[in-house]
């Protein structure tokens, strides 16, 4: 055997090695199947894999393929019939060995390719069961080395979103997309046997509000000490449920430094003035911070003789997740030229805390005690 050989040898032993634990791990598929995008207006999609069974959806074409194949699909000419508002179903691929290689990674279930709204293109879309897909996103999410509680807890708040973006998705093809914006998920490589545990020990269970509703809980990787209500990250303050709790269990010797021109800061403040964020008669005046602190929500800028307030949350979404890290900072700094933020903690700040979960975990909270500090008005509930 050569090289390769030797490579792909031991790429089916892991493989099949996987395969046996999902088949152990899961009698069934799991209750139901969650449909991720995970290709975003592809001009060209290659799948490929053993045992293909191809679905041409437009012809009612099916076809099974023995061996290893690999399927070209051309978006970048699909003709103006397929120019529609909705998307429209092209193929589905499935394989019996229940993995689909797309983009160089093995994903479990069911490929799917979609056109693209408005442009020539496709998206992708992996059909998958609700719980193996909660154990590959373990990985992602958090890390599978970390305490098994830690990832139980990620598993039930990563399950309620999904159930929740099931509920009330409008696209009719997927729920999610696989990016910061929803979830991050992972491939077949991403699943181990503990994040497999931490799925199948938390199987059917997701958070619900008072009422018995399902909610989307929300969670980020470290909120610095305080988690935030979303009424301070977000407008529209949907989600009256999710409180800001101390934490103290994240605690980074690092804080981020920021520091924004005064020139890019008018920008910002034409930007809020343009999105009706914040109503300013004139903003081609001096600008001062006022004496700010990591408690105040809003800075309080001044214009002139007039004093705006200005929610922090605003300046994460205008110079993006790159440049502020989190929404947990203040004003430390004003120059002649520039204002200097200082913050704590990574990710939007509202729900759990990721690193502060790990730390309860290390210090033998159970999942149930974790989810009960992160989200205290909402209660553990079975649902499949
Ligand atoms: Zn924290």
């Amino acid at each position: 055997m050569d090289g390769e050989n030797w490579k792909e040898a031991i790429f089916l032993k892991r493989v099949s090695l996987k395969l046996m634990t999902f088949v152990i791990a899961f009698n069934s598929f799991g209750a139901f199947n969650i449909k991720v995008k995970i290709g975003d207006a592809k001009k060209k999609v290659e799948i490929s894999g053993q045992n293909i069974t191809r679905n041409i959806v437009p012809l009612k074409s099916r076809k099974s393929f023995k061996g290893r194949k690999k399927f070209k699909f051309n978006c970048d000419d699909l003709g103006s019939n397929y120019k529609r508002r909705e998307s429209l179903h092209l193929a589905s691929l499935s394989s019996k060995t229940g993995l689909v290689t797309y983009d160089n990674k093995k994903y479990i279930g069911n490929i799917h390719i979609i056109t693209s709204k408005n442009t020539d293109s496709c998206d992708v879309i992996n059909e998958i069961g609700i719980d193996q897909y909660i154990s590959s996103l373990l990985s992602k999410e958090m890390n599978s080395s970390w305490p098994i509680e830690a990832l139980k807890a990620q598993a039930v708040a990563a399950r309620t979103y999904a159930l929740n973006r099931i509920k009330k998705t409008e696209t009719i093809h997927y729920h999610l997309e696989n990016s910061e914006k929803h979830q991050v998920n992972g491939d077949f490589f991403d699943v181990t046997m503990k994040t497999l545990r931490a799925a199948k020990q938390t199987a059917g269970y997701v958070l619900k509000n008072k009422k018995g509703e399902l909610v989307p809980a929300f969670f980020h990787a470290s909120c610095g000490g305080r988690t935030l209500k979303p009424n301070e990250v977000w407008t529209n303050n949907v989600h009256g449920y999710h409180r800001g709790v101390n934490c103290g269990h994240c605690k980074t010797k690092k804080n981020w430094q920021k520091t924004i021109s005064k020139v890019r800061f008018r920008k910002f403040l034409s930007w809020l003035k343009k999105n009706d964020l914040v109503r300013f008669k004139s903003i081609n005046k001096r600008i001062y911070i006022l004496r700010d602190n990591p408690e105040k929500k809003y800075l309080r800028v001044k214009l002139g003789s007039r004093i705006h307030k200005i929610r922090k949350s605003y300046l994460r979404r205008y110079f993006g997740r790159v440049d502020f890290s989190s929404n947990n900072f203040y004003m430390a700094d004003s120059g002649a030229n520039e204002f200097t933020f200082v913050g704590k903690g990574r990710g939007h700040g509202v729900g759990m805390c990721q690193v502060g979960a790990k730390s309860l975990a290390q210090r033998g909270w159970s999942y149930r005690k974790i989810l009960a500090h992160y989200f205290p008005d909402l209660e553990i509930k079975k649902v499949y």
